[in-house]
């Protein structure tokens, strides 16, 4: 008898990781017919700066509704889109796109920049570098506003080329950081090295800086470590004043998040103001 459940229930898992991975394999093939018909879309969401309550940027984040699916979560189809080359030509549409959006942006809102998430395969490409130049070339943005977006993991992957990718993008003016901080292993000083402008602290970190003492330790630690070797820190994720508050009082430079604003259109970003009672020094 227990043979026999063995038996079954290793069918079942063989027809489940099958039926997992026919599930991926469809979604791959809808995604890349929607990037044809250009279902795809970004959106884009603005960072703050905490003393002034200057929008300083905005990190493009990917939309993809699908006819019959519908909205599609992000960390789901960049996650199937990496496994094959399809993350390929999805990071060509994204750098092409948030770069023409930000040049547009220029006119009303000169030196505003774009932050564009890099993915760990992108990294590990050899034509990173020169695929950001075409897009920059061909929309005219400045680089030093175009931001890329790495995470610590997929800089582990192939340290040296890791190094060699970033010192090429510092020295053509386009700034890197570090996206999800507090997650992996990096440490600042190997950051410092690699002369990144900053860390965004994950949004898990600052879930609970309210009330977790450790994650405030941790936060309030990356801010100060940060600032002590020359780089800025973003928070991600803040939903409400008392963690911008919080995150004021601790020194954090730059914010963004469902308090300030969600993800948006292009087109919404230029006339963007975060609502003024958030960065009023009348009210600290
Ligand atoms: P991420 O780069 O850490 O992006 C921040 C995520 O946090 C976004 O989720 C954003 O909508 C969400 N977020 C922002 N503020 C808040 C908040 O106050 N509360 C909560 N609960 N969430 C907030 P999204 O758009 O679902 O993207 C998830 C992840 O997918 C991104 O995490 C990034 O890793 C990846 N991603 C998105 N767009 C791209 C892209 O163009 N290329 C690549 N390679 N990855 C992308
Ligand atoms: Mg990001
Ligand atoms: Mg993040
Ligand atoms: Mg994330």
């Amino acid at each position: 008898q227990a043979k026999l459940e063995g038996k079954n229930g290793l069918f079942f898992y063989r027809d489940h990781l099958r039926a997992a991975a026919e599930e991926n394999l469809r979604l791959e093939q809808l995604l890349r017919e929607s990037l044809e018909r250009g279902e795809v879309d970004l959106n884009y969401q603005p960072i703050v700066a905490l003393d002034s309550g200057r929008v300083v940027g905005a990190e493009a984040l990917l939309r993809w509704h699908h006819p019959e699916l519908g909205q599609v979560e992000p960390d789901r189809f960049i996650a199937v889109a990496e496994s094959s080359t399809l993350i390929d030509e999805l990071g060509r549409f994204v750098l092409a796109r948030a770069c023409h959006d930000a040049a547009a942006w220029q006119e009303s809102c000169p030196g505003l920049r774009v932050g564009v998430n890099i993915s760990g395969r992108q990294l590990l490409r050899r034509d990173l570098v020169h695929l950001v130049e075409q897009s920059l070339a061909e929309s005219g943005l400045p680089a030093a506003c175009l931001s890329l977006e790495l995470t610590e993991s997929s800089l582990l992957h192939d340290r040296d080329l890791a190094a060699e990718t970033l010192l090429a993008l510092r020295q053509r003016d386009i700034n890197v950081w570090l996206d999800d901080f507090g997650t992996g292993f990096s440490g600042l000083n190997h950051l410092r090295q690699l002369r990144v402008s900053g860390v965004k602290i994950d949004r898990s970190f600052v879930a609970d800086i309210l009330s977790d003492p450790d994650d405030l330790a941790l936060s309030s630690a990356i801010i100060a470590m940060a600032h002590s070797v020359g780089m800025r820190v973003i928070a991600e994720g803040v939903e409400s004043r008392e963690q911008l508050e919080l995150l004021r009082d601790n020194g954090c430079d730059l914010v963004q998040g469902f308090l300030l604003a969600r993800p948006m259109p292009a087109a919404e970003i230029a006339a963007f103001r975060p609502e003024p009672g958030l960065f009023d020094p009348a009210s600290d």
